[in-house]
Parts: C-alpha cells; sequence; structure tokens
C-alpha cells in the first residue's frame, strides 16, 4: 500500500501514526533464529579474557579492558564510542594465609573479601568463634567476640533462580562488619558458593563509616567442613596472614557505544553488563559473557536495519567493589530520556524465564515477547522486573525494564573462584542468551508504542 493512502487511513481511524509512518521492519523472530547461529558474542568473550585477563576495579588491568571495549566497539560499528572515566577507592589484595595451630596444625585455603582490612605483616593469632548461620552472629552479645576470630557458616544451595545468593550472601556482605562491631579481630566465611573445589569465593564487603575494617576472608567449602568437624573435637586456635591496602583514590570508567535510531524522541533503550571483575581467575561468566551477550545483540540490530529508538550499550566499570560504574553512568546520563534499562550478569547458561516491568502504554510488549522468547524455552515469571547494580541507579527513575533469567545451576560453583575461566561458558548455552537479547531488543527498541514511566520498580 502507497504510505500516503495508508497515513490517510490511519488519520481516519485515528490510529497511532508513528507506528506506520517509521521504523525499519526488525522482525524478532527471524532474527532470534539466525542470532542461534551467532559468533559475536564468543569473539569478545574470549578476546576480552584472553587479550586482558582478570580487570579488577581502578586497576591498570581494568583501564586496558576499557581500552580494548573502545576498540571492539568500534570496530563492530558502534556509534558514539567513547570512554567515560570516574574515580574511586582502590583495593588490592595481598598476601592470605590461614593456619590451624595446636595438634592439628595444618594449612586451610583462604582468599581475602573484596575490601578486607589487613591483619598487619606479623598477622593474628586467635580462638576461633563457630557461627552456623549470621543469625547466629547477630545474637552474640556484644563485645563478646573480643581478640577472637568469628567463623560464619550458611547452608546455601544451587537453585536454577540464583536466589540463595540473596539470603545467604549475607554472611559476606554484612558478617565482617557485625563481627568487627561486636569486637573480633578477624573473621573467615564458609565461601558463598555451591562447590566442593578448594578455590575460596571472593566478593565484596562493607563496612558502616564509623566500623573500622578488620581482616575477612573466605574458606574453600571444603576447608570451611575440615574447620568445622575440627571444633567438633575441640576449642581450636588459628593464625591469620590477610594483608590487602586501600591505595587511595584511582580511576575506572564505563565503556559506551550506541546504535543511533530513527526517532530521537522515543528514547533511549540501555542494555549492558559489567567490565571489571575479580582478580583470581579472568571474569569469563561475571561479566565478560555479559557484556558480549547484549553487544552481540545489539549488533545484530544494527546489521539488520534501523531501529526506531537509539540503542546505547554500557561496558560498566568497578561493578564488583560496590556498583561505582553504574552509579557514575546514572550521574552522567540520568537527565537523558531512557525508557527501558536491563543488564546481563548471571553467566551465560541457558535463560528460562523473562519477567516485565512495563507501562500500561506498553503492556502488549510482554505477550510479543512471549511469543518470541517461548520457542527458545523461555517462559514468563510474574514477578515485577528489577535490574541487577549496574542499571539499578536508572531504573529508580521508574524506567521499564525486562529481565532474562539465566540459569543458576552451576554459576555459583565457579562465580568469583580461580575457576571463572572462559572454559566455563558453553558456546551453545550463550548463542541463546543472544538469539532471546535480539528478539528482545527488536521488538523493545522498534516498539511503536510510547514506551512511558512505570508505576513502581520492580527488585531483582
Ligand atoms: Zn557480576
Ligand atoms: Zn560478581
Amino acid at each position: 500500500m502507497n504510505k500516503r493512502i495508508l497515513l490517510a487511513a490511519a488519520a481516519a481511524l485515528a490510529l497511532p501514526l508513528p507506528a506506520l509512518a517509521q521504523t525499519a521492519p526488525l522482525d524478532p523472530a527471524a532474527l532470534r533464529d539466525a542470532a542461534l547461529r551467532d559468533d559475536i558474542a564468543w569473539d569478545i568473550t574470549e578476546g576480552l579474557t584472553t587479550e586482558v585477563g582478570q580487570r579488577l576495579a581502578a586497576t591498570e588491568a581494568e583501564a586496558r579492558a576499557r581500552e580494548w571495549g573502545a576498540r571492539k566497539l568500534k570496530a563492530l560499528g558502534f556509534q558514539n564510542v567513547r570512554i567515560e572515566t570516574f574515580k574511586m577507592p582502590l583495593w588490592v589484595r595481598g598476601e592470605e594465609k590461614a593456619e590451624v595451630l595446636g595438634a592439628s596444625a595444618q594449612k586451610l585455603t583462604i582468599t581475602a573479601l573484596g575490601n578486607s582490612g589487613t591483619t598487619g605483616p606479623k598477622g593474628v593469632e586467635g580462638e576461633i568463634v563457630y557461627f552456623p548461620t549470621i543469625a547466629d552472629l547477630q545474637m552474640a552479645p556484644a563485645g563478646s567476640l573480643k581478640g577472637k576470630i568469628a567463623f560464619v557458616s550458611h547452608s546455601m544451595t544451587a537453585t536454577q533462580d540464583g536466589s540463595q545468593y540473596g539470603a545467604f550472601g549475607a554472611a559476606r556482605r554484612s558478617g565482617p562488619s557485625t563481627a568487627a562491631a561486636k569486637g573480633a579481630v578477624a573473621i573467615l566465611i564458609r565461601s558463598i558458593g555451591t562447590d566442593y573445589h578448594r578455590n575460596p569465593h571472593t566478593g565484596v564487603t562493607n563496612w558502616p563509616k564509623d566500623v573500622k575494617p578488620i581482616a575477612a576472608a573466605a574458606l574453600a567449602v571444603p576447608d570451611s567442613e575440615q574447620l568445622e568437624r575440627l571444633l567438633k573435637r575441640g576449642p581450636v586456635r588459628m593464625k591469620l596472614l590477610i594483608t590487602p591496602e586501600f591505595k587511595g583514590e584511582a580511576e575506572s570508567g564505563n565503556v559506551i557505544g550506541e546504535v543511533p535510531g530513527s526517532d530521537p524522541d522515543a528514547g533511549i533503550v540501555l542494555v549492558g553488563g559489567h567490565l571489571d571483575s575479580w582478580d583470581l581467575g579472568t571474569g569469563a561468566i561475571d561479566d565478560a559473557t555479559g557484556v558480549a551477550i547484549t553487544t552481540a545483540a545489539a549488533k545484530r540490530i544494527m546489521d539488520a536495519g534501523q531501529p526506531r529508538r537509539t540503542i546505547r550499550v554500557v561496558w560498566f566499570g568497578a561493578e564488583e567493589v560496590g556498583g561505582f560504574g553504574g552509579e557514575a553512568y546514572a550521574k552522567a546520563h540520568g537527565g537523558e530520556r531512557h525508557v527501558f534499562a536491563s543488564e546481563s550478569d548471571f553467566g551465560a547458561d541457558r535463560i528460562w524465564k523473562f519477567t516485565v516491568n512495563l507501562p500500561e502504554s506498553a503492556a502488549s510488549l510482554s505477550d510479543k515477547l512471549a511469543v518470541a522468547l517461548g520457542p527458545l524455552g523461555i517462559s514468563r515469571g510474574r514477578d515485577l522486573a528489577g535490574g541487577g547494580t549496574d542499571v539499578e541507579p536508572i531504573l529508580r527513575g521508574k524506567v521499564a525494564t525486562v529481565a532474562l533469567a539465566q540459569s543458576g545451576l552451576r554459576y555459583f560453583d565457579y562465580h568469583h573462584t580461580p575457576d571463572d575461566t572462559l572454559d566455563k561458558v558453553d558456546p551453545v548455552q550463550l548463542r541463546q542468551n543472544v538469539a532471546a537479547w535480539t528478539a528482545t531488543l527488536a521488538i523493545v527498541a522498534n516498539a511503536a508504542e510510547e514506551i512511558g514511566p512505570v508505576e513502581k520498580t520492580g527488585r531483582e
């Protein structure tokens, strides 16, 4: 049909004009099926983890990763590629040794938690006080840990939705500050993980302003159970040498690239993952695959035709140590009209569920997503979608989102360990992720519907 006649017909019927007036056809089903043969995401994941390796926030390695990312985005044809830097405190790992003293003298495998304090070069010795759960530690009387080493365990198990990380992860996030406030000289926790390898899991811990950081480390799961068995036999004394350092302010940054849309008034669609990683492995599943999946999906849309909305891809810096990149992005760009934001930060195993948080005006997108994602084995969940650390500051402004939930069944076997390496990424499942993200972007970035603010913000 002739476009002029179509517009006249639309006007007569009072149909929304933009739907008919613009946008190249981006067929979600065809793009989805083509993406099942994607090699872009693997290329990014393989390149970043091989050529840069670990990318601890605010270090020289993370700076190299930003340069690598900007070069890659330009080579892929993204527009307005730039690095936006910001300052943040730098924390670096030192020595980390733990040994049981006395009749059962033996070494145990530990790693310092991010933001851990130091024992000093001579180390500390103390009696272990055992807490089966974080709740037991919280109930310990004030001052009862003076001169002692707290030890907190938990019973995290692998689940498809990874939901136990939230609850049991509290041992890592707040256990150290709780133990410090009660007088402990140091704290050990059972690794927040679900494997039985002798690999401790690091991860960030937080200190309120009025609590002086103490040495805080995670035991590998087998070593944690070893310590529990020793404690059943009688009191245990340990010596710890944990010497990380805070090095003052240093530079981190976000890497940004765009697929410009045809309608500048339709708002920005923001997607991405985080570029930094912990220093133990090469940050393959956390989160090279996240930047790779979202970038590959945006590139596939770019190659298929101009979308209505600008797709902005962000490789966020310094997520692991406190979400600095997401906050810096929101500070710099929060005033721009974002209509959608979503991130990939849960590895690259098969996506099994999607949830949405959409305004009434764009509610029909949920059905379109169900149609496009169903053939990939992805079903619609009922919860209100939230975002992860990086896009959460933007979502707070009542921005719409879709969450694509990956299987967490093996994620916490490798998360934050030396074993987070490329070989853990399954290329077939990685492609399924790219297919789901490509279909989602095809629908959201090109929707004729107005995507206004949502009523309330969901939680991740
Ligand atoms: Zn992550
Ligand atoms: Zn992480």
